[in-house]
């Protein structure tokens, strides 16, 4: 029997339907059970309670779905069929994700503990969006004719392929938003895939799974594996089969990946962790900075690779935006996330709930101001109150490193240039995302082009959308996705010389 915390009676009859379903992977375009019959449990974090299970794949279903994913593309149909006909199988299933919208976000909302409303309008929208916009490019991945320098005449092209068989790792804080990110361009590329979720939020794959077989994709096309980082992914990121591997999570998972992609040195993306910062100048806007930098912070509780989480602010301006985000901060409603009202739902698991815990502390104790929070709110599941640290200093472990929890650390200068600041914000590890809250536009672009960092927005933090390349600088990540860009990681280059 699967417990029923209290929170599956929030759900709607779709998604209520899909959790009483026994829970299988998708391979070959069959469901199946693991080949170890073991399961993981799937917990409620706003309850702590297990509510289901998913199978527990191990290596010899990674092979099993790594076979499918070999066959549907060396021989499948797939490979026959027109750019259009894939675009059109593409488009489709965007619709279906929009038709069954309220349902994944309901799905994603139980799973994670997120906002369900912001899973509705952020996270499910953009799927569809994306799997349209990807759609497109289907029909528009062309090579070049090139002139050549040679003596003797040659006609020479290039051809743009798919890259073949791909490995798609994806992390829990939008694990199915992350997983369309990458199967979208995918597809539309015609490469085939196999897809792991994170253990901790297994659901949404599934159900975009079974999307996948009604929208009428070939069988091996799109396969499911559901298990644990170390089993399941560590076999796809090592499998000899697999030519490209797709990787969104921790950095240090990000370097393990590497590793075991040295064996047949396939192909390999990631998109790893950050530690963005937000740079407000003595002529921001207040309207505007104060509601922006409270959701660059505290959006999907801060579990965010994009979080603005270092905010550095002019002294000039400093108390009238600290004011604003405390009010910002204590006034967000923490909630269930599947009640449509809520703005801060738990965090994903205990051992976050931990984590971020244990950086506040270790905040407070280098020194840190508590502003507000600090706190787990309630008794059960992993609630904390958004939490915002002053006079944080460059060394703290609240500046350095990822904390992925709704924790904000300020500190403020008092400089009137920009070089100094950038120099502070541009000291990381990380470099995916950063912003700058200014009314002087030559301000603003001098320090978009000096900051370090994949994704820059000037009066506002979070910058995303299907058509605009995501990913980081250093230690942040390799390649991008979404645009054009995510159909270079998915394709390779064939050049082709006639002598004539
Ligand atoms: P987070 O720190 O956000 O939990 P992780 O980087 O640990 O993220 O996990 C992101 C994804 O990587 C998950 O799907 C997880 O199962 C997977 N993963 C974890 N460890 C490994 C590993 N050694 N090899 C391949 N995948 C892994």
């Amino acid at each position: 029997m699967k417990n029923t915390p209290k929170t599956l009676a929030l759900l709607g009859e779709d998604a209520a339907r899909f959790i009483a379903k026994d829970k299988k992977m998708f391979i070959d375009g069959a469901w199946c059970p693991a080949a170890g019959g073991s399961v993981i449990e799937v917990e409620d974090p706003a309850t702590g309670q297990m509510f289901d299970r998913v199978p527990r794949g191990l290596a010899a279903d990674v092979d099993l779905a790594v076979a499918a994913a070999r066959a549907a593309f060396d021989e499948g149909p797939w490979g026959q069929m027109s750019p259009a006909e894939r675009g059109k199988l593409v488009w489709k299933l965007g619709d279906l994700v929009e038709a069954h919208a309220d349902e994944l976000a309901q799905l994603e909302a139980l799973d994670n503990g997120k906002p369900v409303t912001d899973a509705r309008i952020g996270d499910v929208a953009f799927s569809y969006e994306l799997l349209r916009y990807m759609a497109g490019w289907s029909t528009k991945i062309t090579g070049q004719t090139i002139p050549l320098s040679a003596e003797a005449p040659f006609h020479a092209y290039t051809l743009r392929e798919a890259v073949g068989v791909c490995g798609q790792i994806v992390p829990w804080n939008f694990s199915f938003m992350m997983a369309v990110w990458k199967v979208a361009p995918a597809l539309a590329a015609g490469c085939t895939i196999v897809l792991k979720p994170a253990e901790q939020t297994p659901l949404t794959a599934l159900r975009f799974a079974e999307l996948v077989e009604e929208a009428g994709f070939p069988k091996g096309v799109f396969n499911v594996v559901t298990g644990y980082g170390h089993e399941a992914g560590a076999a796809l990121a090592a499998h000899p089969d697999v030519d490209k591997i797709a990787f969104t999570g921790s950095t240090e998972v990000g370097r393990k990946i590497l590793d075991a992609a040295q064996g047949n040195l396939k192909k390999v993306s990631l998109e790893l962790g950050g530690k963005s910062p937000m740079i407000v100048f003595p002529d921001a806007d207040p309207d505007v900075a104060i509601p922006a930098i409270g959701y660059g912070i505290f959006y999907n509780m801060g579990q965010t690779c994009t979080a603005g989480t270092r905010l550095y602010i002019h002294k000039d301006i400093a108390p009238v935006i600290l004011e604003g985000l405390k009010t910002f901060a204590e006034n967000m409603t923490v909630g269930v996330g599947l009640d449509p009202a809520t703005q801060i739902g738990p965090l994903v698991s205990k051992e976050q709930f931990d984590k971020v815990l244990g950086y506040i502390e270790a905040g407070l104790a280098d020194g840190a101001t508590l502003l507000c929070g600090g706190t787990q709110v309630g008794e059960e599941g992993y609630f904390i109150a958004p939490t915002i640290l002053t006079e944080t200093k460059p060394h703290m472990s609240v500046v350095c490193e990822e904390i992925f929890g709704p924790v904000l650390s300020v500190a403020t200068f008092d400089d009137d240039g920009f070089e100094e600041i950038v120099k502070e914000a541009n000291a990381s590890v990380y470099g995916l995302a950063g912003s700058v809250f200014t009314r002087d536009i030559s301000r603003a672009h001098q320090v978009a082009r000096k900051l370090k960092a994949g994704t820059i927005g000037i009066n506002t933090h979070h910058v995303i959308d299907p058509a605009l390349p995501f990913g980081g600088f250093k230690q942040s990540g390799w390649g991008r996705e979404q645009g054009y860009e995510a159909i270079l990681l998915y394709t390779e280059v064939k050049s082709v010389g006639v002598a004539l």
